[in-house]
């Protein structure tokens, strides 16, 4: 039988791992007795609808067997085994889709690179760390023949078609010689695999089991001297569950701590942060139900799996019912991970039913409640860590914003965060309530970054009478700002395109008159510079700097940014109507003026420069940079 070679990224981990590498060793049982309880969850799901199953609930079970002479750990189960197929391509590839991105962070080798493996499970590969020959006995539910994979590490592994009697898989560990380092015999002790099995597997929920020998004290028949009976003790070896089996979800607050929960969260799901917001819930009434729910504390992709998405597990009494429920929470809350459990949910429940199942939508209102509760505490007790939580998942909440015009605005709009300085992030409330007296609109300004949004000439006026400014850096920002429509009764007024109201009506007056007066300048700016420009006119923002460039209409500078990479013709060519304004009481203006009345190829080209300086304040590229940086060259 000829040796199959592992993918080349598995043999790089598994290589690292067998090195020694990895310290703690011991977490390989746990890692296969998931294994076990999960294939075990599978066959249990399928017997729900499958009468051919012909288990029961209470038929399933996982073994440790164990035999000192071969120095063999053998884990058993029932659940619903492999096909040579399934054994090839699950056990001969570590982690599959995630693999290739660890591996290329795994590349540079460095000592941190290395602890990543530390911070996770590995899974059925930690075998490996303990076994220097691991033996997969399995035969899958519906199947008849079974399959035999068998591997020494590194450089490959074999499989072949074996005859088993029953469904579900062996995982024989062939333990390593005794070293300095490591006693590989350990764990072969009953004491040592009690220990971690009531240290990492306790709340699995199948029974572990295993014969344990323990002395026991009998009766001899005969007597004593003074007529009592005699004892003896002998070794009896009983088979004893070593698991509590209680979910840990199951358990109440008094029993399981927050930091047990986070522990178990942060193993589950292979993250290596803590969560930044645990929910614990466990309902009586119209429903009832349990649930644990994380906020997790970083975007972790997951290296090993691929997967970043949250998504919560559905239970009924402790039967997992479905491993990804998205309908449970609305897709602002995607990034919510964890489990419900409720009695009172069909075993059977399939995608469409959930869509319309009633006690599954209470369920969905009532943890959302709580859950954007436990943001707003966050918030309030601990705002930096509310802001990255924010930088990790606001989009999913803003998107929530806009999502079904607006439906979900009132619920959402709280937990907004929004930059007034790059360093800098409030609530449209928080902002709200240092509005001064003075104050009647919410500015914000948009641009590519919080930085060049702050720097936009047309906010030194509303600076200047010490109003904060919104930044806003995205499209999506605008539409949020655009859904919410106001913040207790404030509406929004942009910088850059609406009237910042500071004017009285007779300085209102006065500008248009101005604007009149230099009617033909005017004009000769909007046509020396051509088809882009719609407009120009005399800027009453402005203080120090010579021009500013603003929009017209619905369509800004950032949403026409956007739309230029959008999917179709007509969208990339969507542009903003373009306003040029000078300002009056700059140098600048008086030399353009002096121009237009002595030297007009001149006055063209300062107009033209003044254009690009407009351009490039707001942030946009410079339409024509060639005939910018001639037009420049030529004014020395
Ligand atoms: P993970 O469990 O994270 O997917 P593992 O390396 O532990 O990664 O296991 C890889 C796959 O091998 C599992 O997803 C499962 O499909 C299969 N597998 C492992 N152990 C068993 C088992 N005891 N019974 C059935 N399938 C198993």
């Amino acid at each position: 039988m000829s040796k199959k070679q592992f993918k080349a990224e598995s043999k790089r981990l598994l290589d690292l791992m067998i090195n020694s590498i990895y310290t703690n060793k011991e977490i390989f049982l746990r890692e296969i007795l998931s294994n076990a309880s999960d294939a075990i969850d599978k066959l249990c799901y399928l017997g729900l609808t499958d009468d051919q199953v012909g288990l029961n609930r209470d038929d399933f079970k996982i073994e440790i067997l164990v035999d000192k002479d071969a120095r063999t750990i053998t884990v058993r189960d029932n659940g619903i085994g492999m096909s040579m197929e399934e054994a090839e391509n699950n056990l001969g590839v570590i982690a599959k889709s995630g693999s290739y991105q660890f591996k290329g962070e795994m590349e540079s080798d460095k000592a941190e690179d290395i602890s990543i493996i530390g911070q996770f499970g590995v899974g059925f590969y930690s075998a490996f760390m303990v076994a220097d020959e691991v033996t997969v006995l399995t035969r899958k539910y519906g199947e008849a023949q079974g399959v035999q994979w068998v591997s020494s590490g590194a450089d490959g592994y074999t499989v072949s078609p074996i005859e088993k009697e029953s469904v579900g898989t062996d995982v024989i560990m062939h333990l390593k010689a005794d070293s300095e380092e490591e006693i590989y015999g350990s764990y072969l002790e009953v004491w040592k695999i009690k220990a971690l099995v009531k240290k990492y597997s306790d709340y699995v929920r199948w029974p572990i089991r295993m014969d344990v020998e323990h002395q026991e004290r009998y009766e001899t028949g005969e007597k004593n001297d003074d007529g009592s009976p005699k004892y003896d003790y002998r070794m009896v070896t009983e088979n004893e569950t070593l698991n509590s089996m209680i979910p840990i979800w199951q358990r109440s607050k008094n029993d399981v701590t927050d930091d047990d929960c986070i522990a178990w969260y942060k193993e589950k799901n292979r993250d290596r942060k803590d969560p930044c917001a645990l929910v614990r819930v466990s309902a009586e009434g119209q429903v009832s139900y349990k649930a644990m729910l994380f906020v997790p504390g970083e975007q972790n992709e997951n290296v090993f799996s691929g997967d970043n998405k949250g998504g919560i597990t559905l239970y009924s009494n402790g039967v997992m019912i479905m491993e990804k429920c998205d309908k449970l929470l609305h897709e602002y809350f995607d990034f919510v991970k964890g489990v419900v459990d409720s009695p009172d949910l069909s075993l059977n429940i399939s995608r469409e039913i959930l869509q319309h199942d009633r006690q599954l939508r209470i369920i969905g209102q009532n943890l959302e409640k709580r859950i954007k509760g436990e943001l707003e505490k966050l918030l309030r007790d601990d705002k930096p860590k509310y802001e990255e939580f924010f930088r990790n998942f606001g989009n999913d909440l803003k998107v929530g914003v806009c999502d079904e015009y607006g439906r979900y605005k009132d619920f959402l709009r709280d937990l907004l965060l929004f930059y007034t300085s790059e360093e800098h992030m409030v609530t449209l409330k928080e902002y709200v309530e240092n509005m001064p007296e003075s104050q009647k609109s919410i500015y914000y300004a948009t641009s590519a970054s919080v930085k060049q949004a702050m720097n936009l000439p047309q906010c030194q006026e509303v600076r200047e009478r010490g109003y904060e400014i919104i930044c806003l850096t995205s499209p999506l920002d605008e539409m949020v700002l655009d859904a919410l429509r106001e913040q207790d009764g404030k509406s929004f007024c942009n910088v850059v395109t609406d009237d910042l109201g500071f004017e009285t009506e007779e300085e209102k007056k006065a500008a248009e008159e101005r604007d009149i007066e230099n009617k033909e300048l005017l004009d000769f700016v909007k046509d020396s510079v051509g088809e882009g420009l719609s407009k120009v006119r005399l800027s009453r923002k402005l203080s120090t700097q010579p021009c500013c460039l603003t929009t017209e209409g619905g369509l800004t500078l950032e949403m026409e940014r956007y739309f230029r990479h959008g999917p179709s013709e007509e969208m990339r060519k969507l542009r903003a109507t373009r306003v040029l304004e000078l300002n009056p009481a700059h140098h600048s203006f008086e030399v353009l003026k002096a121009a237009f009345e002595s030297d007009k190829d001149k006055a063209k080209r300062l107009s033209r420069v003044l254009y690009a300086l407009a351009e490039l304040s707001a942030g946009v590229d410079v339409e024509e940079p060639i005939e910018f940086v001639e037009a420049v060259a030529e004014l020395f």
